[in-house]
């Protein structure tokens, strides 16, 4: 066979596939005992209204300090973590991560803001999800509204079990929620008025040079539109240069978030940030 497929001009020895599989088998591994052995990292970005320049929120974005590879961003790790179920602990260190820092805030005294956590296709599929994130809260005496989830379009569309049930409870519990990456999926925008949704965050291939583009900047602003015609808040993801950001401001977007007001950074970094913002 593999005589027949070297006859054939077929390379029987790919280094670079084989490579990549034994990188993900070995990372699959590593994520394991990622959380027991604290390697997992919280970072924060903000999100600012257009209209005020207030500091309203920020999104928590995962970090994982491997031990030996350094610094991954999550499209390294979390799709192999949706595959293998693992997402579900790492959801739930992110709940809780978040959880604590909002009750370390309100502990503090500081003005109130809010925290988004990105979840998956299959948190949405865990019926008990909503009672133990409410518990999650009480325990911290956290005001759910608060905490925001974020959940990607494309994630809703390819769940199994009716995710909009388990929105339906998050949202009974006083939870945020969010549509994330808006307009990289295939639902129609008229497929928006059936989900419990509060806020609504444009894809950033929808900002990137907006300002360059006027097809572009016609799609943004009619997305924003149907968005706040559904009483929704609407975000501009991905901001990058003051361009952008008077095109978003320009066709109406809420918040904006995105490198031009911060990278994402951890605890510390943020507060500092948060400090000298104002
Ligand atoms: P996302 O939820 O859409 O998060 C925004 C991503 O865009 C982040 O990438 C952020 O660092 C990046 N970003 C923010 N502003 C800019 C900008 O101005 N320019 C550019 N080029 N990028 C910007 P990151 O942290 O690498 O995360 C990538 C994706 O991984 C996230 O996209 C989210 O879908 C997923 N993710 C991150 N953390 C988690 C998590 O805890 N759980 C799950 N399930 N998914 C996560
Ligand atoms: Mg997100
Ligand atoms: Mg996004
Ligand atoms: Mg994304």
């Amino acid at each position: 066979f593999e005589a027949k497929r070297l006859r054939q001009g077929v390379a029987v020895y790919n280094p670079g596939a084989e490579a990549a599989r034994a990188l993900h088998l070995s990372l699959l591994s590593d994520l394991a005992t990622a959380i027991q052995h604290d390697e997992l990292r919280q970072f924060l970005q903000p999100k600012r209204c257009v209209k005020t320049g207030r500091v309203v929120g920020a999104e928590a974005l995962v970090r994982w300090l491997h031990p030996q590879r350094g610094w991954l961003p999550p499209g390294d790790f979390i799709p192999f973590a949706e595959r293998s179920g693992r997402i579900r602990q790492i959801t739930e260190w992110m709940l809780a991560r978040a959880v604590r820092t909002l009750a370390g805030w309100a502990a503090e005294g500081r003005e109130p803001m809010t925290i988004a956590v990105n979840i998956s296709t299959l948190d949405l599929q865990d019926q008990a999800l909503p009672a133990r994130l409410a518990a999650l809260l009480a325990e911290h005496g956290v005001d759910p509204g608060l905490l925001q989830l974020e959940v990607t379009e494309t994630g809703l569309m390819s769940s199994s079990a009716d995710p909009i049930a388990v929105l339906h409870a998050l949202r009974s519990w006083g939870v945020k929620l969010a549509i994330d990456d808006f307009g990289t999926g295939q639902s129609s925008l008229a497929y928006l008025q059936h989900l419990p949704v509060d806020e609504l965050k444009i894809d950033r291939s929808f900002v990137q040079d907006v300002h360059r583009d006027p097809r572009r900047q016609a799609l943004l602003k009619s997305i924003v539109g149907v968005g706040q015609s559904l009483g929704l808040t609407v975000t501009a993801e991905g901001v990058e240069n003051e361009a952008e950001l008077a095109c978003i401001t320009a066709c109406g977007c809420d918040l904006m978030q995105g490198y031009l007001l911060a990278r994402p950074m951890d605890l510390p970094d943020f507060e500092r940030w948060r400090g000298e913002a104002g």
